[in-house]
């Protein structure tokens, strides 16, 4: 296995260029690498292969953010659809990069040969729910997704606006003589086929929806927002081409016990002002079951004991967070004359008197000291 460059370093960019930077700079790199013109090279045919890829994750917006996030870890079964990408989806690409259907054509005097450009399937969005315990440990998950998928019992005829090519050539008379421009056929929108008859249910790009489920893998740690794409689980695309990404939405389900703070988990424990003052060992929840904590004595309300390590473990394989335990010591709200009476002699007793040291932190600095 070879270890896969930076996508930034590959079109040579910098990691906040623009969309219009990445553009310019695949172009030139698809260019001084292109086949045509590297003929029998199979170092520039890599090349070209690993900047179709780079650009194919960072123009699109969805990608790239993931990109940022999980670096070449690819979530999800199917990550990236890069390093799956051939010549052809390559070629597809450039429809966009070099604005016209077949740009080599024309920039290296037809060398490329005529290439269909392949159109893509629709992303299906769909969100999936996910429980603290499912995100702490990760989880492969069996999703039902209806799918537009190529129907059975469609006949297609060839295209007569293309002649089955797909593209539509125009001949313009310019200063510098005669150029021909090439473009997609809007008639077949480039697939060089027309449908001719389909089955009941069939729509009018030949596809039918269909159930499927598609098995998911949820890293560990991932969080609410987080977008996962799986290349190829989308719609199929009509006529031919390659389908689209099926695009997963993470929500979380609120935990009742557990708070979740980024990698950290926050656990609020109600302990009695006697078991404040005089220690305790108590058992808070924790995941994959319960953590023993011991309270020493004379702990202070709003002390927080930290699990370290207990947290979420980070997306991006950065360790894991911690389990942190709020401490509140709960104030009686009604007492028996006799439980009074007894207080009562502790009023005046010089221990019961606060005197706060600088170990017994206020709520400011405590705050200062886990979020700063
Ligand atoms: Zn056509």
């Amino acid at each position: 296995m070879s270890t896969k460059r930076d996508y930034y370093e590959i079109l040579g960019v910098s990691k906040n260029a623009s969309a219009e930077e990445i553009k310019k700079a695949y172009r030139k790199v698809a260019i001084q690498f292109h086949p045509d013109k590297n003929p029998g090279n199979k170092e520039a045919e890599e090349k070209f292969k690993e900047a179709a890829e780079a650009y194919e994750v960072l123009s699109d917006n969805e990608k790239r953010s993931q990109y940022d996030r999980f670096g070449h870890q690819r979530p999800g079964a199917g990550g990236f659809r890069g390093h799956e990408m051939n010549m052809e989806d390559i070629f597809s690409q450039f429809g966009d990069i070099f604005g016209g259907g077949s740009p080599f054509d024309s920039f290296f005097g037809g060398g490329g040969g005529s290439r269909t450009r392949q159109r893509k399937g629709s992303n299906l969005r769909i969100k999936l729910k996910l429980s603290l315990e499912e995100i702490a440990n990760g989880v492969e998950k069996k999703i039902k997704v209806n799918r537009l998928i190529r129907a059975e019992g469609v006949t297609f005829k060839n295209c007569s606006a293309c002649g089955g090519t797909g593209q539509v050539r125009k001949v313009v008379n310019t200063m510098l003589g005669q150029m021909v421009s090439t473009s997609t056929c809007p008639t077949c929108n480039g697939a060089g086929q027309l449908i001719d008859k389909r089955p009941p249910g069939v729509d009018s790009s030949g596809l039918v929806s269909k159930e499927d489920v598609i098995s998911v893998k949820i890293p560990a740690g991932v969080s609410e927002g987080m977008q996962l794409s799986m290349s190829g689980k989308g719609n199929e695309a009509p006529g031919g081409g390659i389908p689209g990404d099926l695009l997963i939405l993470i929500e979380e389900t609120e935990d009742k016990e557990l708070k979740r703070n980024g990698n950290d988990l926050i656990y609020d424990l109600h302990i009695s002002f006697v078991d404040a003052a005089l220690g305790t060992t108590v058992e808070v929840p924790s995941i994959g079951g319960k953590a023993r904590i011991k309270v020493e004595p004379g702990t202070q309300s709003g002390k927080i004991l930290r699990l370290r390590g207990k947290g979420l473990k980070d997306v991006n394989g950065y360790g894991a967070g911690d389990q942190l335990i709020y401490i509140n010591v709960w104030t009686p709200k009604k007492l028996t004359a006799d439980e009074k009476a007894r207080l009562e002699t502790f009023r005046n007793s010089p221990n019961f008197k606060p005197h706060p040291d600088n170990t017994d932190k206020g709520f400011f600095d405590r705050m200062k000291e886990y979020f700063g």
